[in-house]
């Protein structure tokens, strides 16, 4: 059962609550659901659930029906994050393990980790101890290969995921990797999962060849009831009676999974599959159906591998599909980072020079707004973010070092350019440093008690009103009201506490004010995108860019611009914006933003370079990232 308590209770009270709830054998976890307390207990219930709700400090008491209880949902509401080293699962960062089946050697697995880190997995995978159905079979290098893992961790910083078959490898596997993998085999080994609970590493738990949902969430009960709260589900298709595939993979359980607990759940196409061409087809379905990530078998050398090389995809198949789900992310509201460890490892270095303390980062608005999103997906945890009133206040906090970097929004699919953040790019002498871009879905937001048909007045930004402009003609009876932002807007009807005002916003809006959806997705075109840019005074991390901003003018004479573009045409370059601005006190005369697809710093492009600074009259590189 788990007791919610009174926000006001005192310590006193805590304390009478646990020792009565340990005097009747419950076993206790304490926790918290938006700043309440709460006490998930566990055990026979000895005494009516009305007993434990007429104590001093409680508010309610709700039963958990399930034989999870842990692992279960209405234990803790918030999706659970499984930190590995600077990798976090269960965000919105889409986390990709690649790596061969089996360790077979250390040029093996140094070439096939070197590839798979190129293309954006940020964790490796590769068995030492497998678990192979003939004993005949090639069965691992043992406590070699767990060496080699190691030595990939230290040359690539890629964290470690392999499999652990029995209890007697506790040792060595704690003292080489990151993730410990529980296989299909031995999901109900309950020795080995009382092993991996005491560990203190994350665990990968792979649901068994005929396992229910139900009993894969009872060996993971079982992982947690060690005290080991760092898992990870991992779906890797079940045995039926389809032989055309090795197994079943069964997508369905991503959202029943979703629904049941706040564990976070990836999903193994290769192992499901067996089969290197049907891979990718089921590693996309996954992404779009909510999984937190991928667990993909890829060797460089597949006709030669020692396991399961005709499910392991080639590298350049391993790329091309990171590249497909980095397209795909953004429609779930998600983001797949191929700069995520580059990245993380700069801000550390940053931290370190910069002394102690967080690196910041401003966006426009309250919590719960799209940039709030843009700028928590592009740093994930690793930066705080920090709200600001407007965009000219986000320039001068870089500027005067009170954060970091700035996340502004450049464009949007169907509203065009926010001229102002060009015009504050020209001013200031920042850097641009990276781009992300999110899709924008609008809820018709209220309070939980409100009904679609109650609504008489909805606040939002105007530009939202725009967007959502078909919906809201459907509604001409609507007052509707100007607020800062879409989070901001949300605020105010939760304060208003009128169950005829809405509000269009995000959908973490409504989550952080704890209101409700009450029409989804009324944006009136489902391609709603805008692209945000990330400003810094310096670079944040080295290595492959692959795109530059470039600002400049021309002198104003027959064919000035085409001489500037002919210089891109002729080198191959591929131009992908081009906006125009006027320039401030010469009346028709203009700035020319230009984004490009290469990497305009690189030395290979210093011609291109000379030959534009003589046809222009002003040049700024804005940026390479
Ligand atoms: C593996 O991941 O190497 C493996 C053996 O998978 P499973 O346990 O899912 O068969
Ligand atoms: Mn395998």
């Amino acid at each position: 059962m788990i007791l919610v308590l009174k926000k006001d209770i005192t310590e006193e009270q805590k304390n009478h609550i646990r020792s009565i709830l340990r005097r009747e054998g419950y076993l206790i976890r304490e926790t918290s659901e938006g700043g309440r307390p709460l006490i998930g207990a566990i055990g026979k219930a000895g005494q009516a659930l009305d007993f434990f709700e007429g104590l001093p400090g409680v508010e309610k008491v709700t039963p958990i029906s399930s034989s999870f209880k842990l692992a279960s949902r209405k234990m803790h509401q918030e999706d659970t994050l499984v930190n590995v080293g600077d990798v976090v699962i269960g965000g919105e960062r889409i986390v990709v393990i690649a790596g061969p089946c089996a360790v077979e050697s250390r040029e093996q697995a140094l070439a096939i980790a070197r590839k798979v880190r190129k293309y954006g997995a940020v964790l490796f995978r590769g068995g030492a101890f497998k678990p192979r159905t003939s004993p005949y079979a090639f069965q691992g290098l043992g406590e070699e290969g767990l060496k080699i893992l190691a030595e990939v961790r230290d040359k690539l910083g890629l964290g470690i995921v392999t499999e652990i078959t029995s209890p007697a490898q506790a040792d060595i596997m704690i003292k080489y990797v990151d993730v410990v993998q529980v296989g299909a085999r031995n999901m109900q080994n309950f020795e080995l999962l009382k092993c991996v609970g005491r560990m203190g590493k994350p665990v990968l738990l792979k649901r068994g060849l005929a396992a229910t949902i139900e009993e894969w969430l009872m060996s993971a009960e079982y992982i947690l009831s060690e005290g080991n709260e760092h898992i990870v589900l991992c779906e890797r298709g079940i045995r039926t009676f389809e032989p055309y595939t090795r197994n079943t993979l069964d997508l369905s359980a991503i959202p029943v999974i979703k629904n049941l607990t706040h564990l976070p759940v990836i999903i193994d196409p290769s192992h499901a599959t067996g089969i290197r061409e049907k891979v990718s087809p089921m590693a996309r379905a996954a992404i779009a159906a909510g999984a937190d990530g991928l667990m993909i078998e890829v060797h460089h050398d597949p006709d030669r591998a020692l396991s399961d090389g005709p499910q392991s995809l080639y590298p350049g198949q391993f790329g091309q599909l990171m590249r497909d789900i980095y397209v795909i992310a953004p429609v779930i509201g998600k983001q797949l980072d191929f700069g995520y460890l580059d990245k993380a490892k700069a801000v550390k270095v940053m931290k370190a020079a910069r002394g102690e303390g967080d690196r910041r980062a401003a966006f426009l608005g309250e919590t719960g707004t799209f940039s709030h999103k843009a700028c928590t997906q592009y740093f994930g945890t690793e930066v705080t973010a920090v709200p600001t009133s407007s965009f000219r206040q986000i320039f001068d906090a870089v500027r005067n070092g009170e954060v970091d970097f700035g996340v502004v929004p450049l464009e949007n699919s169907l509203t065009g350019s926010i001229h102002e953040n060009y015009d504050l790019l020209l001013e200031y002498d920042f850097r641009i440093i990276g781009e992300i871009t999110l899709r924008i879905m609008h809820h018709l937001i209220a309070r939980p008690e409100a009904k679609l048909e109650t609504i008489k007045r909805v606040f939002s930004h105007p530009q939202v009103f725009q967007q959502c402009r078909q919906f809201l003609e459907q509604h001409p009876g609507w007052e509707l009201v100007s607020a800062r932002d879409t989070a901001t807007s949300v605020k105010r009807i939760k304060e208003g506490g009128l169950p005829t005002d809405a509000a269009i916003a995000g959908k973490e809006a409504a989550s952080i004010h704890g209101m409700a959806v009450i029409q989804e997705a009324i944006e009136t075109n489902p391609r709603n995108y805008t692209r945000f840019v990330v400003i810094s005074t310096g670079q944040l991390k080295n290595g492959p860019r692959r795109k530059s901003s470039l600002v400049y003018s021309t002198g104003n004479q027959p064919g000035a611009l085409y001489e500037t573009l002919r210089i891109f045409a002729e080198k191959g370059i591929n131009l992908v914006k081009l906006e125009s601005r006027p320039i401030p006190g010469k009346p028709w005369e203009y700035m020319f933003y230009v984004d490009l697809e290469a990497d305009i710093e690189s030395p290979s492009f210093k011609s291109v370079l000379d030959e534009l600074e003589k046809r222009t009259d002003y040049l700024r590189i804005l940026g390479s990232y």
